[in-house]
């Protein structure tokens, strides 16, 4: 296959892409609370989801606008498995849950809801959790509010609330 180079699409990216982006623009949000922000690292930053599948669904996201792994660079690639476990940590101390869902959606098709800047979900799940409510009618219960979910995990990451 040989590679089709597009280097305006660069500036575009860089300025469309990002500007709308929910990512970029809750990483430069002034006020980490509103924008859900848990934890800022190097190369990659931790949210809480706003639109939860449970309680403590945080999202993992490269500081890079990038839609592809192969777009960031080793050391930001090596922090999201380092944040994906520090996220894990929290989480099960937090919430003590039975396991988790960890993954990415890659592309539009593949069930990515934002899919030009990449992040991994990290989700816990406990026995039970998938309830009538979610199959039958597509709405999920959650019964801690995110303010509260996110002051208790932006602590335990150790940042200020
Ligand atoms: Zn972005």
């Amino acid at each position: 296959m040989r590679p089709l180079f597009t280097p305006w699409r660069m500036a575009y990216l860089k300025s469309h892409g990002a500007r709308d982006c929910v990512f970029c623009t809750a990483l430069g949000a002034a006020d980490p609370r509103e924008a859900l922000v848990i934890h800022t690292g190097n190369e990659n930053f931790i949210l809480l989801n706003r639109f939860p599948y449970t309680n403590g669904h945080l999202m993992i996201a490269p500081k890079a606008h990038a839609a592809a792994l192969n777009g960031l660079t080793p050391s930001a690639r090596r922090e999201i498995m380092d944040l994906i476990l520090r996220a894990q940590d929290v989480l099960a101390a937090l919430y003590a849950p039975g396991g988790f869902n960890i993954g990415m959606n890659l592309g539009a098709c593949a069930g990515a809801g934002v899919a030009d800047h990449l992040h991994v979900h990290v989700v816990p799940r406990w026995e039970g959790d998938t309830n009538f409510m979610s199959v039958t009618a597509d709405t999920r219960m959650i019964p801690e509010d995110l303010d509260m979910t996110w002051r208790r995990i932006r602590e335990a990451f150790g940042g200020k609330p």
